[in-house]
């Protein structure tokens, strides 16, 4: 099948020639995003495969049958991008990657945590430059503290196995607790009980309209001053300019960001010669008690091998079968109820 790989990098490249390797597909990878300005380039391929920050709206998808596209292929299990019912409306299978590696995703929150709390970001500067001094270091011990986990599906049931085993009390917020968490001791609160009790806030829920900006003005009310909030979900989870004045204010002790609001137009990019246009990014990176990566979080050998796999396993079954393996659509999720984002990158 000829398939046009949009926002490729040369990463996706190496994964997916390797899992594609002997499948036949023809990929041809673009790293232009997909939106209505790039989607002409699609012409001649029977399937995109598109990521995160890809704009697969109504006016995309209305762009590609007539190309001869069939099929929208994600590497990412999140398909908040992705316009459902106008797919639809023009015959478009969607396809995703339901599960990779839950592992890459705790582990890298894990990583902002420890970070923000012992500061090695910046005693690894101080030390290069031969400054000892420990003023402006100090952290707190995890093991006692109250951690917060909004979202326990697959990455929020790992975050707690880890948080759990510093020693921390672990709440949840979930509108479908996970037994598999109660079993490990996780306690199941309503959100403002979490809030209020946390020492830090994860979040792990994905991007719906009930959880959009989910952490605003209101949630602010109710948490612990100094509280360290981290995100590696989806960046409109947060209301960004709530949390500024909520670093402002000290009600935010430290923030941690793998993701972004309007990450689309910054991250997965080189920007280092240009400037930051982004007032409000360009605000959080003032403080010293923000860190954030690029939307990294899924960034391991095992996820990009399981992405890459998955997506062509997708692709080979659709051309043989009509069906793609993880298909997702309006009449599934009226059946079977909103499924599992997976670990989507
Ligand atoms: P999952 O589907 O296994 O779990 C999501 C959980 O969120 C479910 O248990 C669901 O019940 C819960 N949920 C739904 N609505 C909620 C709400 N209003 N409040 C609280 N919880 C709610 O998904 P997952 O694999 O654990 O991934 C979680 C999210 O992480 C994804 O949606 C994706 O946006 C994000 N993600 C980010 C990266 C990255 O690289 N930063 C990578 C993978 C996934």
């Amino acid at each position: 099948m000829r398939v046009t790989v949009f926002s490729a990098k040369p990463y996706d490249r190496r994964f997916l020639g390797r899992a594609g390797d002997g499948s036949g597909h023809e990929l041809s990878y673009l790293e232009p995003r997909l939106s209505l300005e790039t989607s002409g380039l699609a012409a001649g391929a029977e399937a995109v495969c598109a990521f995160v920050n890809d704009e697969v709206n109504r006016d995309v998808l209305a762009s590609l049958p007539s190309q001869g596209v069939r099929l929208v292929a994600l590497r990412s299990a999140g398909f908040n991008n992705v316009d459902l019912e106008a797919a639809r409306d023009q015959g478009i299978t969607v396809a995703r990657v339901p599960a990779y590696s839950p592992y890459a995703v705790a582990e890298h929150t894990v990583a902002l945590i420890l970070t923000l709390n012992r500061k090695t970001h910046r005693a690894y500067n101080r030390v290069r430059e031969g400054n000892f001094a420990l003023d402006g270091l100090l952290g707190f011990d995890l093991a006692g503290k109250t951690a917060g986990v909004v979202g326990t599906g697959k990455i929020g049931e790992v975050v707690s196995k880890i948080l759990l085993g510093f020693g921390c009390t672990v709440l949840a917020y979930d509108p479908q607790p996970n037994p598999v968490c109660e079993g490990m001791g996780v306690r199941y609160v309503p959100m403002e009980e979490l809030l209020f009790s946390s020492h830090i806030v994860s979040l792990h829920c994905p991007l719906t309209p009930a959880t959009h900006h989910l952490i605003g003005a209101e949630a602010l009310r109710h948490m612990k001053p100094g509280m360290m909030l981290i995100n590696t979900s989806r960046g409109a989870v947060v209301d960004t300019r709530a949390v500024l004045r909520g670093l402002k204010e000290g009600i935010i002790g430290s923030l941690g960001l793998d993701v972004y609001e309007e990450e689309g137009d910054l991250f997965f990019e080189d920007l280092s010669q240009r400037f930051i246009s982004d007032d409000v990014f360009a605000r959080l990176l003032t403080f010293p008690n923000v860190l954030i990566t690029g939307h990294q979080a899924f960034f391991t050998e095992e996820a990009l091998t399981n992405i890459a796999e998955t997506t062509i396993a997708n692709i080979t079954s659709f051309e043989r079968t009509g069906r793609a393996v993880h298909e997702v659509s309006v009449e599934r999720i009226a059946r079977e109820g909103k499924p599992s984002t997976g670990t989507a990158a």
